[in-house]
């Protein structure tokens, strides 16, 4: 760790969902446009190891990094918003510090000493955000969950530790809460803000700066009362004002000075910021002046969050052609047969079939998949999105009945998606192994696989490189004893792995734009720079639309 490292704490109060995580990464942003290399970690107070198992209809998006780390989906806010390279020290749980300490405690690391959250747990954590502190000028930490939480408190009794350790020059705590507008008094409350502040300091933390989320500006007797009864100066209390589109925050927040205060509060100096790339990016969003509307045929349709990088990676999709998509959300189980298809299908301009596991919804995704072939609407499948789109070609053109994934149908006579037992794996130099019961655990590719293009098709046209490199989060491939059988009928494989072995993106021939990829492209894609496929599909679609 340098000695000058300064580091951010962000924290919530009054309740879930203000926005924790776009506040944490639109202040590495804004740090970044002052020239500051920054890096950005998330502590969740749950008990979970880590995501990679949680529910998403319960928790939202399981966002994966280039090493292969199952994180948070905050995860995703701040790789979007910042340069910062995120890995496996950039999130912890909870799960993860016992995990760890336990572990030391086994291996008699602690010499027989009684274990206590103060100071093993607490050093585990501190010790665990040190971990990100090198090569960076600031290291921002958000911590999960709301003020007043139990899980909490080991991680807020950490971080105020911290500016003990470190000196009060080089830790600043920004505090998010809630002024909400109460229409029938037609007023501000600052009251749930100050209970808030209140119960963060009654446990050892002053915050610097107050990040205040409401509907409207606030005017400055609202802010002199917070700062008054808070405890900070007057330009300390920010209005974090609801945004149209989440792009905005920064320039928001700097227009209310925050990043002047915090590099006050931290002591630095540094250029003034160049904002100018995200003023671009607003008025690029302001003026969009076309629009096509894609369908999601997934199954965790009722909670966004679900979806979160793929529904941010659609919306970049758009930026270059000047185009708003519009998302419908499908539920697959609704697709029963191909008249509900021309149904709920008949007017849009692209399907998507996203990732997902389980068998739920999967003959209703078929058969999108079958609609957007046959009708020539683009398509765009990615990773069991592929899967399906591979059983579609292999049922319906190829004539193989009843192919399917063996994730689906073990007992399928044609498993043309299947669980490979073994291969040699390039991205660690490793042979890699599983047999029919690895179905969980540690058994995922998981994370950055390269992969080789074969020239003149829509991937090699969409990336203009042969070379890429993608994420993967899966345990199923596409089945070689079908390749040539396939590509006979005119599938076209236009990726896979460099020594050819892992089919990672397939093709048709013949259609306007369908493509399947095995990894998940939406994990890469930003504002500043939307992912190449959702490029190419979205123009597809818009393509499509305009000749409708
Ligand atoms: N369920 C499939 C598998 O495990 C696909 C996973 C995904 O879409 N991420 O291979």
């Amino acid at each position: 760790m340098g000695d000058s490292t300064k580091f951010i704490f962000t924290t919530g109060g009054v309740l879930s969902s203000l926005g924790k995580g776009l506040a944490s990464a639109a202040i590495g942003a804004l740090l970044e446009s002052r020239g500051l290399r920054v890096t950005i970690q998330k502590l969740d107070p749950y008990i979970n190891v880590d995501p990679g198992t949680m529910n998403p209809f319960q928790h939202g998006e399981v966002y994966v990094t280039d090493d292969g780390t199952e994180t948070d989906l905050d995860l995703g806010h701040y790789e979007r918003f910042t340069h910062a390279s995120l890995g496996k020290d950039s999130n912890f749980t909870t799960g993860k510090i016992y995990y760890s300490v336990i572990s030391k405690e086994r291996r008699g690391d602690y010499l027989g000493g009684t274990i206590q959250v103060i100071p093993h747990i607490t050093n585990e954590i501190k010790d665990s955000i040190r971990r990100v502190a090198t090569d960076v000028d600031v290291v921002i930490v958000e911590i999960g969950g709301t003020i007043g939480d139990i899980e909490s408190l080991p991680f807020l009794e950490a971080i105020r530790q911290f500016k003990v350790d470190q000196g009060p020059e080089n830790v600043v705590y920004i505090h998010l809460t809630l002024v909400p507008y109460i229409p029938t008094a037609g007023e501000l409350k600052t009251k749930p803000t100050q209970h808030s502040v209140k119960e963060l300091q009654s446990i050892g933390i002053v915050p610097d700066i107050l990040l205040c989320r409401t509907d409207r500006f606030l005017p400055d007797e609202i802010k002199k009362k917070i700062a008054l009864f808070c405890n900070v100066g007057v330009e300390a209390v920010i209005t974090a004002k609801d945004v149209d589109n989440i792009y905005e925050v920064p320039l928001v927040f700097h227009r209310e000075g925050l990043d002047d205060q915090i590099i006050k509060k931290l002591n630095i100096w540094t250029r003034s910021p160049r904002l100018d790339a995200w003023e671009a990016l607003i008025d690029r969003i302001n003026s969009l002046d076309t629009k096509v509307t894609i369908a999601i045929v997934g199954k965790y349709v009722q909670l966004i969050e679900s979806y979160k990088s793929l529904n941010e990676a659609l919306f970049h999709g758009g930026l270059p052609h000047n185009c708003k998509v519009n998302l419908e959300f499908i539920d697959s189980e609704e697709i029963v047969d191909q008249k509900t298809c021309r149904n709920l299908l008949g007017h849009v301009d692209g399907v998507l079939v996203p990732g997902g596991f389980g068998s739920r919804g999967i003959e209703g995704k078929i058969r999108a998949v079958r609609f957007a072939r046959e009708q020539r609407v683009p398509f765009f499948g990615i990773c069991l999105g592929m899967h399906v789109a591979t059983i579609e070609f292999a049922r319906n053109v190829v004539g193989l009945k009843d192919a399917n994934s063996a994730e689906f149908d073990k007992k399928t006579p044609h498993p043309v998606i299947y669980l490979m037992l073994e291969w040699y794996d390039e991205q660690t130099r490793t042979v890699q192994k599983r047999d029919a019961d690895s179905d969980k655990g540690a058994s995922m590719r998981l994370g950055a696989y390269s992969c080789t293009l074969k020239e003149e098709t829509l991937a090699a046209c969409a990336y203009g490189t042969p070379d890429i490199s993608e994420r993967h989060r899966h345990r199923y491939e596409f089945n070689n004893d079908y390749r040539q059988q396939l590509e006979d009928a005119g599938l076209i494989i236009s990726g896979t792995s460099p020594n050819g072995e892992l089919v990672e993106i397939t093709e048709i021939a013949d259609h306007p734009w369908f493509l399947g990829c095995q990894f998940h492209p939406e994990f890469k894609s930003r504002p500043m720079d939307p992912h190449p496929l959702f490029k190419a599909f979205i123009g597809a679609a818009l393509g499509f639309s305009r000749n409708k």
